[in-house]
């Protein structure tokens, strides 16, 4: 699609504008510049013009008037992804922020989600009936732009991933129509958006099966000095081939944070962080997650029943938003004995305690 830098017909704004109803701001307007940023401060780009949609119709508008003026059309929901695909120069920018409310029905097991809700909105109202779909691990990340990636998290081992068990979409195509899209109806653009990112159009509403999770899981964290990690990343791979799927092991190696649970001389220091979770009955936990928290020499255990809703908030104080990030990931099927020492071996020079 061409760009034009500055969009050439001001009626033609102002008509657009006009016929929004939320916000539609420009460079010098007081929210612009708050507007405009996301979470990761690597990212400044600046919009020729930002719609702040507050419904469907808002969102028919944009994608009509970014077609008819030839303008690239960047999607902001809640603005996580690291490229910064959220936000655009020059372009007009469709910020969905504001479209945030999630209802459920318990009956069914089902949600129906608006694409600028968070993981957190989504977690508070389904957790109200002890009900959760796989989400990720931080509360403030959108759940638009992580179900149309995929989505993976602490329920996906049991559940599958985030798209696996979204049911339908609501999506609004490059023409301006409102389309339905699931299994029966546009299946194949049903296929596109589960995974195809913002490809395929803007999604105004999902629907998510929902499962019954705790509101009490068995979880926390086994933290390790640093020289521990090759033995102990060993250990919960090898963990990891047999456990049930009821059972997910996430480690990171980084400068330990100034947690209250760890002594202050291992404050900055390498350790290995290791979490453990149980997505089911209590007691069944303790003895699956028992091998993980026997082993080795630990620096600090504080695995227990936790609130669901609360654990999945417990990461977002490590992940500040408006750093400046840059992120690399591989995917492995297996993780040898070289991947483990490479991975230490570059754990070892981190730059920063954010790293
Ligand atoms: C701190 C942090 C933790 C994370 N943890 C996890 C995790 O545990 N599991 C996981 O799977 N991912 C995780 N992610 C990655 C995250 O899922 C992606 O960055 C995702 O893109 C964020 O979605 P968003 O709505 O916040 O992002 P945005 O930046 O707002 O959107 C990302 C892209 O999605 C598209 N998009 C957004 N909304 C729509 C819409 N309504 N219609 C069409 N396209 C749209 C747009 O193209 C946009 O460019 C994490 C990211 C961060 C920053």
């Amino acid at each position: 699609m061409a760009v034009t830098t500055t969009p050439v017909d001001d009626g033609a704004i102002d008509g657009f504008g006009e016929g929004l109803h939320g916000e539609l701001l420009r460079p010098g307007d007081p929210n612009y510049d708050e507007t405009r940023a996301i979470w990761n401060g690597m990212i400044d780009r600046r919009p020729a013009l930002i719609a702040r949609a507050m419904g469907v119709s808002d969102v028919i508008a944009a994608v009509n008037f970014a077609r008819e003026q030839d303008m690239v059309l960047a999607i902001r929901g809640a603005g996580h992804n690291i490229a910064g695909n959220a936000v655009c120069d020059d372009g007009l920018m469709l910020d969905l922020s504001a479209m945030r409310s999630v209802q459920v029905d318990p009956e069914e097991k089902t949600a129906r989600v608006e694409p600028g809700a968070t993981l957190g909105d989504f977690d508070h109202e389904a957790q109200a009936f002890g009900l959760a779909t796989p989400l990720g691990i931080n509360s403030t990340t959108g759940v638009a732009g992580l179900t149309l990636g995929g989505g993976f998290g602490w329920l996906t081992r049991r559940y599958g991933m985030t798209v696996d068990n979204l049911r339908s979409v609501d999506i609004v195509t490059a023409d301006g129509e409102l389309r339905h899209a699931s299994d029966d109806e546009n299946p194949d653009l049903f296929w596109g958006v589960r995974g195809g990112g913002g490809n395929f159009g803007v999604v105004t509403s999902f629907e998510f099966d929902l499962h019954e999770v705790g509101p009490e899981v068995l979880t926390g964290m086994v933290v390790y000095h640093g020289a521990d990690a090759p033995d102990v990343l060993r250990h919960v791979r090898d963990f990891n081939e047999t456990a049930p799927d009821e059972s997910t092991v996430w480690m990171v190696l980084r400068k330990a944070p100034p947690l209250p649970f760890l002594p202050e001389d291992v404050h900055g220091e390498d350790v290995l962080v290791v979490v453990p979770f149980y997505a089911g009955d209590m007691a069944a936990g303790e003895d699956v997650l028992a091998p993980i928290r026997e082993y080795g020499d630990p620096i600090a255990d504080v695995v227990g029943p936790h609130q669901y809703a609360e654990f999945q908030q417990a990461f977002d104080p490590l992940l500040e938003e408006g750093a400046r990030n840059y992120w690399k990931s591989h995917n492995f099927s297996t993780v040898s004995d070289d991947a483990i020492d490479t991975v230490v071996e570059y754990a070892r020079d981190l730059p920063s305690p954010l790293s």
